[in-house]
This record gives C-alpha cells, sequence and structure tokens, in this order.
C-alpha cells in the first residue's frame, strides 16, 4: 500500500507527485502516454506559475515574457508584470524537466490507465493498485472525477469552447504573450525559444486554424513563409464543471477539479497550487479543507474567466473589450496581475 496514487502525468500531477514525495509520502504517478507528453497548450507560465516551479527546483529553459498585450484591428494595450517575468516553455519540455524532478525525488511513474476506482473506508484502489489517497489529475476530461460520479453536465444553450496549437520556426517578435481577439476567436502568441513561437486559438469546435490566422493578415504574412515545428493540436471542450473536490479518500487537481476556459492563461499556476493544497490535506487527514483551499485558489479566476468568457461570446461587448481595456490600462494591469 503506497500513500498516494497520482492519476495522471501532466503538468499538474507531476507538481502534486513532486510535494508528496517531498513532505516524505510514498507516492506514485500512473499514465498511459509513455515518453514526453505534449498537450494543446498557450504554454506561457505565469510568473506565480514559474516562482512555485522554482520553489520545488524546477526552472524549466524558455524565454521570459514581460507582460500581456491585447490586440484587436489596429489597437493593442500592454499589461505588464509588477515583479517577476513570466516564461514560455514547450510542453514537452515542461514535461521531461517535471519528469526528471520526479525521478530524482524517487518518485515511481507507473505504465497505465485508470478505469475503475474502489473506495474503501482505508484505502483506494485503482489500476491494481492500493493507496491511502488518490489524487485525480487526469485533466478535462478526468475519469476520475467521472468515476466518482461529480462530473456536472454542461448546461444547454451554452456554446462549447476548443483550443488549437502549433509551433512555427520564427524568432520571437516581442516579449510580451500577444492575444489578438479576432472576430470569430482568440489568438495567443507566445515565444517558447529563440527561434521558435507557440500559435494557440480559442473558438468554436468547428474552427479552422488558418481561416483564422487570416483574420490577422500580419501574422499570416509572418508565419505563410516559415515551416511549422510542430503537429497541429487541438483540446476540449474546455469547460468542465465538478459537483466538488473530494468524494471519500480521493482528491481533484487541476482541469480535472473543474475548468472555465483558457482565455486568462492560468490553468498551470492554479493546478499547481491545488496540487499542493491537495497535498496538504493528505497530510493533516482530512480531506475537508481541500475544497474551501480549492475556492480560494481558484476563485480570482472563476471570477475574471468566468466574466471574460461572458464579453467575448457578447456580439456587442467583445468588440469594446480592447478600446476598453486601452482606456483603463491601470486596471487592466491590476487584473493581468492579480492573475498571474
Ligand atoms: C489552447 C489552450 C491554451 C492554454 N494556454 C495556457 C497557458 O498559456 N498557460 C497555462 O497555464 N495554461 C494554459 N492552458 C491550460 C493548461 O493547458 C491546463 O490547465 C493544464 O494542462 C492542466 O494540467 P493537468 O495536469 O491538470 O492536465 P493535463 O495536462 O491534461 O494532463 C492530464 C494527464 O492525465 C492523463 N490521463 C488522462 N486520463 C487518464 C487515466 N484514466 N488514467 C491515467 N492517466 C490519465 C493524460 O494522459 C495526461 O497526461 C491552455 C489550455 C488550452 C486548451
Amino acid at each position: 500500500m503506497i500513500d498516494v496514487l497520482v492519476v495522471g502525468a501532466g503538468p499538474v500531477g507531476l507538481v502534486t507527485a513532486i510535494h508528496a514525495a517531498l513532505a516524505g509520502l510514498d507516492v506514485a504517478v500512473i499514465d498511459p502516454r509513455v515518453g514526453t507528453i505534449d498537450k494543446a497548450c498557450g504554454e506561457g507560465l505565469m510568473p506565480q506559475a514559474l516562482e512555485h516551479l522554482c520553489g520545488i527546483k524546477v526552472n524549466p529553459p524558455g524565454i521570459d515574457f514581460i507582460g500581456i498585450r491585447y490586440i484587436a484591428g489596429n489597437k493593442s494595450v500592454d499589461a505588464k508584470f509588477t515583479k517577476n517575468p513570466g516564461r514560455g516553455v514547450r510542453r514537452t519540455i515542461l514535461h521531461d524537466q517535471l519528469r526528471n524532478r520526479a525521478l530524482e525525488l524517487n518518485i515511481k511513474i507507473l505504465d497505465g490507465k485508470v478505469r475503475d476506482i474502489i473506495q474503501e473506508n482505508s484505502h483506494v484502489e485503482a489500476a491494481g493498485i492500493q493507496c491511502r489517497y488518490l489524487i485525480g489529475a487526469d485533466g478535462l476530461h478526468s475519469t476520475v472525477r467521472s468515476q466518482l460520479k461529480l462530473n456536472i453536465p454542461p448546461k444547454k444553450n451554452t456554446p462549447q469552447r476548443y483550443g488549437l496549437r502549433q509551433h512555427f520556426t520564427i524568432a520571437p517578435w516581442s516579449n510580451f504573450v500577444e492575444v489578438c481577439w479576432l472576430p470569430d476567436a482568440e489568438l495567443y502568441v507566445t515565444p517558447v525559444d529563440d527561434q521558435t513561437v507557440g500559435i494557440a486559438i480559442l473558438g468554436a469546435e468547428t474552427m479552422d486554424f488558418w481561416t483564422i490566422i487570416a483574420q490577422y493578415p500580419e501574422l499570416e504574412a509572418r508565419l505563410r513563409s516559415v515551416d511549422p515545428a510542430s503537429k497541429l493540436r487541438g483540446a476540449g471542450p474546455l469547460r468542465q464543471r465538478a459537483r466538488a473536490r473530494t468524494l471519500g479518500r480521493t482528491l481533484l487537481a487541476g482541469d480535472a477539479a473543474g475548468y472555465v476556459d483558457a482565455l486568462t492563461g492560468e490553468g498551470m499556476r492554479m493546478g499547481f497550487e491545488e496540487g499542493k493544497a491537495a497535498v496538504e490535506s493528505v497530510l493533516t487527514n482530512n480531506l475537508h479543507t481541500y475544497e474551501s483551499e480549492w475556492r480560494k485558489i481558484t476563485r480570482s479566476y472563476r471570477i475574471l474567466a468566468g466574466g471574460l468568457l461572458w464579453a467575448s461570446n457578447n456580439r456587442l461587448v467583445r468588440p469594446m473589450i480592447v478600446p476598453v481595456a486601452k482606456t483603463l490600462p491601470s486596471v487592466f494591469t491590476r487584473i493581468v496581475n492579480t492573475l498571474g
């Protein structure tokens, strides 16, 4: 019997396992994807996410960015981070760095997929492994969440949103993450190394990558003449809701615990904090504290991402987002720094 089984070796699963190992717990991580794991992501580590990683001795290489730039047509507005920079890091590099740190701490990384979960009074069993506690960090379409029947079905008539991403071999032209508000989607440009930028797009399930890029002719002109540096990847639907974060001896962290949207680019920052809080509640054998910690950690995200999502879905309000941010740059800067 081990202390903790973490389901999912994404960034949140590995950070959670690292916290558990640093606290002296016997921990294993299980994931069916062996080797380096990639995922559709904007790949911007906000300043607090980067600080969190450095605190567990993970300092992934990438390109630092000094803030967020919103662009719409010929208007743009910048919000600089007030303390530390964020960093654009390829997910594959982040995964390798986290996995190396986990192996250094003797965390067992197992190849397997969790299907059924058996909860007893004294332990949990999944994939033939018995553990005192199980932490589900298995992403948007969490098996752990659905096994525990904690899923809340999507609201009827609410449009579902999806994400796409691809990398291109081109030197970054900005030290901001650029967020371009296009008529049908939001497009993110993140520098990830000195010869590569990542393009992530958020929009409807039917969106086509190059049709969206064509709505931003300046970017299209840059990208058409350079080589793609990765395959096009997608993710979604993004909105996922859970009734609770714990049941019995099982906890949920990261996207598995519930997700609003990638609009604010802080999924990893929150997930890392959630993983740490989950381990702290395991250490005190008091899982009830985790639900309120989760609410605290995600509060600003739920309000701001929810508000921005509403604004972005409203045909009248959407075109006003960038002009309003430009009129109130200090408010925009404060919001970005609250998220970061
Ligand atoms: C387009 C887009 C752009 C984004 N941009 C940003 C950004 O710039 N910055 C940011 O911080 N966040 C961003 N996000 C959000 C970020 O990608 C997620 O919040 C983050 O990946 C969550 O990590 P996770 O470990 O919870 O889940 P995941 O990264 O999804 O990892 C889950 C892992 O669980 C494994 N798994 C699944 N089912 C099982 C099972 N049954 N048994 C065992 N293992 C299983 C999977 O194989 C996977 O490895 C973006 C998301 C999207 C879609």
